[in-house]
C-alpha cells in the first residue's frame, strides 16, 4: 500500500516568475523522463500543445499500439485458445491489474477488480450496500456533483418507492462560496447521520478539484452507522488514498481520466475485505463473478458461488481491448510510484496557482482549495474578465483546457507528462492584456 504523503502547510515555497526559473524546476524534476513514455498531441506547427485535460482524458502511453496490435494478432492467429494463450491469456486478464491497481488506491489486492464502467459499477455497488429501511433512507452526496452521479444515484431511490425529495441529501458550498466546507459535512453526518442509509461523496470534486477529508468522512459516517463509498473518478491517480486502512466500505473510478487507460476504457472497483468475502451479500450476479472453480460447468451448475473477493461482483467476461492500454500505464505508475507523482503534482500546482494570483484578483479567482491536503493536481480558475476569449486565445497557442460556461477554466498539470515551463507558458497566455 502506496505511503500518504502529506504535505505540510509551514512548507509552502517562494517561486520566481521568469523563465529561466521555471527551467530550472524541470531540470531538477526527479520525474522529467516520465514525459517522453507518453504520445502529446501536436499543434499545427508540429511542436507540442500544453496538454491540460489529463483530468478529462489522460493521454496515450507509448507502446501501446503494439500491445494492441498483439492481442489483434492473437485473436487472429489464436481465436479462442486466446484465451489460454501463454502471455496474458484472456481467461485471466482481468487478475493482473489486481496489485497495481490496489497499489494506487491503497487497497489490498483482493479488494480490488476492473470490470465495466464507471456509473455501471456506482449501480451495481448500490444494489449490494444502500439498504434504505424506515428509518435510515437517505443518501448524501455533494453538490454540484458530475451528473452521471445524480442520475444514478436517483434512480436507485426511485426503484426502490422512495422520492429524492425525502430521500436525497445534497450538501452543496455556501451562498457566494465556491468549496463544501468540512465543518459543514460533519454536521450534516452528525445531525441527519441515522437517517442516512449511504454517504456516497466524490473523492475529488470534478468541478472545484476539492479534495475532501476521506479518512474523517468515513470515521465520522461510519460511527453513526452509515455506510460509506467514494466515486474516485478525480481521485484515482491523482491523489494518494489508503481505502483499506480508513475502513472505506466501496468505491468506484474510471480509468481514463488521470489512469491514462484511453477512451471508455474499463473501471475499477474497489470492496473492503471485510464484505468483499461475504458471499452472502445481495448483488447482480453473472457467470464472471462466479466461483471459477465452478465457472464452466455451465449446465451441471446452475447456483451462482460468488467468488469470496472483489472479483464476485463481475458480470460479464471482459473487454480486453479495453484493458490493454492499462497494462502500460499501470506499469508507469509502479515506477513512478503515487507518493513521488503527490510530491511533483503538489508543487507544480501551488506554482502554477502562484503565477495566476500574482494578477489582481478581480481579474481571476482560483476556486480550488489552495491547502494542498484538500486538493489534488486540478485547478479551477474563475476568470472575471474576458473568460470567453482567454480561452479561445489558450486553444489558439495550442493550450488544451477545460472550459465550464459562463467562466471556469479548468485545468490539471499532471505530474507524469506536463513541465514546470508548460505552467509559465500557460499562465503568461491566460494572463496577458486583452485588447
Ligand atoms: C468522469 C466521471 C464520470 C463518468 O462516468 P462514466 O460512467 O465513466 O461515463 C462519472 N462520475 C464522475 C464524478 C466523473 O468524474
Amino acid at each position: 500500500m502506496s505511503a500518504i504523503v502529506t504535505p505540510s502547510k509551514s512548507r509552502a515555497e517562494e517561486f520566481r516568475d521568469d523563465e529561466a526559473y521555471a527551467r530550472e524546476l524541470d531540470v531538477s524534476d526527479p520525474l522529467r523522463s516520465f514525459r517522453e513514455r507518453f504520445h502529446i498531441p501536436g499543434r499545427d506547427d508540429g511542436e507540442p500543445v500544453i496538454y491540460y485535460t489529463g483530468n478529462s482524458l489522460g493521454l496515450q502511453p507509448r507502446g501501446v499500439q503494439e500491445m494492441l496490435a498483439q492481442e489483434l494478432e492473437d485473436w487472429k492467429r489464436l481465436a479462442v485458445d486466446g484465451h489460454f494463450k501463454d502471455t496474458r491469456p484472456w481467461y485471466s486478464y482481468h487478475e493482473q491489474f489486481r496489485e497495481p491497481m490496489a497499489r494506487v488506491v491503497g487497497a489490498k489486492p483482493s479488494e480490488v477488480v476492473l470490470m465495466n464502467s464507471l456509473t455501471v459499477n456506482l449501480h451495481l455497488m448500490m444494489v449490494t450496500f444502500f439498504k434504505p429501511t424506515q428509518a435510515r433512507f437517505k443518501i448524501l452526496m455533494e453538490g454540484p456533483a458530475f451528473p452521471s452521479d445524480t442520475y444514478a444515484i436517483e434512480s436507485h431511490l426511485k426503484t426502490r418507492g422512495l422520492d429524492p425529495k425525502d430521500a436525497l441529501l445534497v450538501l452543496s458550498p455556501r451562498e457566494g462560496e465556491h468549496t463544501i466546507r468540512a465543518a459543514d459535512l460533519e454536521s450534516t453526518i452528525e445531525q441527519q447521520g441515522e437517517s442516512i442509509a449511504l454517504v456516497l461523496l466524490s473523492g475529488v470534486n470534478y468541478y472545484t478539484g476539492q479534495f475532501f477529508d476521506l479518512p474523517r468522512i468515513t470515521s465520522l459516517a461510519k460511527s453513526k452507522e452509515c455506510v460509506v463509498g467514494f466515486d474516485l473518478a478525480h481521485a484515482a491517480g491523482n491523489v494518494p488514498m489508503a481505502l483499506h486502512d480508513w475502513d472505506v466500505d466501496f468505491a468506484c473510478w474510471c480509468t481514463y481520466k488521470y489512469l491514462n487507460g484511453g477512451p471508455g476504457s474499463i473501471a475499477g472497483c474497489f470492496i473492503h475485505e471485510q464484505h468483499a468475502g461475504n458471499t452472502d451479500l445481495p448483488r447482480y450476479a453473472g457467470w464472471w463473478g462466479n466461483d471459477p472453480e465452478s465457472r464452466f460447468r455451465m449446465h451441471l451448475n446452475d447456483t451462482f458461488i460468488a467468488k469470496p473477493d472483489a472479483d464476485g461482483w463481475q458480470i460479464s467476461n471482459p473487454p480486453i481491448f479495453s484493458m490493454t492500454p492499462l497494462v502500460a500505464s499501470l506499469a508507469i505508475f509502479d515506477e513512478a510510484t503515487m507518493p513521488a507523482l503527490r510530491e511533483k503534482s503538489v508543487r507544480m500546482t501551488a506554482y502554477l496557482r502562484w503565477l495566476i494570483e500574482r494578477q489582481p484578483s478581480s481579474k481571476f479567482e482560483c476556486i480550488t482549495p489552495q491547502d494542498p491536503e484538500f486538493r489534488g493536481s486540478q485547478l479551477s480558475i474563475l476568470v472575471h474578465d474576458e473568460p470567453q476569449a482567454r480561452h479561445v486565445a489558450l486553444q489558439a497557442s495550442g493550450i488544451v483546457a477545460d472550459f465550464r460556461p459562463p467562466n471556469v477554466i479548468r485545468v490539471a498539470p499532471v505530474p507524469l507528462y506536463n513541465t514546470y515551463h508548460e505552467a509559465w507558458r500557460f499562465a503568461k497566455t491566460l494572463c496577458q492584456e486583452m485588447s
